[in-house]
C-alpha cells in the first residue's frame, strides 16, 4: 500500500508515513493496539509498535530511577581506609576533587555526564509523563520532550560507574576500600535508565501532543 502523493500527507498519526528501515517500502500508518506489532509484508522487518502501558511503565521507572538518583548522590560512593586514615568519597566530592587539581574541563564533564544530563533527562520525563497520566497536558510539552531526546547522549552514568570500578580494582590492593550504598544505588540506576529508555515509546507521546506540535 505505497502513497507517494505527498497531498495526503498530514502530522495526524492515522494517515502519517512509515517506510521499512530494511527495504524502504512506504507504508500508511494504521492505529495498533496496545501490545500489536506491524511488520513489512515484503522483507518482515518491524515496522512500528505499540508497547503496552509505555507511558505508565515508563512514569514508574522514571519514578525508581530519580529515587535511586537521589540515593546515589546522598550517600557516600566508596570508603577508602589506607594507613589508618579513612576517607568517604561520593559523585560530588569526585567533581570537587577533579576542579580542586585543576582539572576543571574533567570536572565538568564527569559533572554534566553522571549529574546534570541524567537528573535534568529524569526531571523532563516526569514534567512529560505524570501529567499524561492524569489526562493533561503541561506547558510546553513538546520543547521539552525534544529536549529529552537532546539530552539523551549526554546521559553517561555507565561511564562514570566503569570509571569508579577501574579505581576501585586498581586501588584495592593498596588500601581498603568499601563499596557505599551510593555504588550500589548507582548500578542500579544504570539498569533502572536503560529500562526507562526501553518502556519510552515516544510514537505513544507524540501522539497525545499531536495538536500542539
Ligand atoms: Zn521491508
Amino acid at each position: 500500500m505505497n502513497d507517494p502523493n505527498p497531498a495526503t500527507f498530514s502530522a495526524s498519526a492515522a494517515d502519517a508515513l512509515v517506510a521499512c528501515h530494511d527495504c524502504d517500502l512506504l507504508y500508511r500508518k494504521r492505529p495498533l493496539r496496545e501490545g500489536e506489532k506491524a511488520r513489512c509484508a515484503r522483507c518482515g522487518a518491524l515496522l512500528y509498535t505499540r508497547k503496552p502501558n509505555s507511558i505508565e511503565r515508563t512514569l514508574t521507572l522514571a519514578l525508581a530511577a530519580l529515587i535511586l538518583f537521589a540515593l546515589a548522590n546522598i550517600y557516600p560512593l566508596l570508603d577508602f581506609q589506607f594507613q589508618g586514615r579513612a576517607q568517604q568519597s561520593s559523585v560530588l566530592s569526585g567533581v570537587r576533587e577533579l576542579y580542586a587539581q585543576g582539572m576543571w574541563t574533567l570536572a565538568m564533564v564527569v559533572f554534566v555526564a553522571s549529574i546534570l544530563a541524567p537528573l535534568l533527562k529524569l526531571l523532563a520525563l516526569l514534567y512529560v509523563l505524570l501529567p499524561l497520566h492524569f489526562g493533561r497536558r503541561p506547558w510546553r510539552m513538546a520543547q521539552v520532550f525534544r529536549w529529552i531526546e537532546t539530552l539523551h547522549p549526554w546521559a553517561m552514568t555507565e561511564v562514570y560507574l566503569l570509571g569508579v570500578l577501574v579505581a576501585f580494582v586498581k586501588l584495592s590492593d593498596i588500601a581498603t576500600i568499601v563499596p557505599g550504598v551510593a555504588l550500589y544505588s548507582f548500578a542500579a540506576l544504570i539498569v533502572v535508565m536503560a529500562a526507562t529508555d526501553a518502556a519510552l515509546e515516544p510514537e505513544a507521546i507524540w501522539e497525545r501532543l499531536e495538536p500542539c506540535r
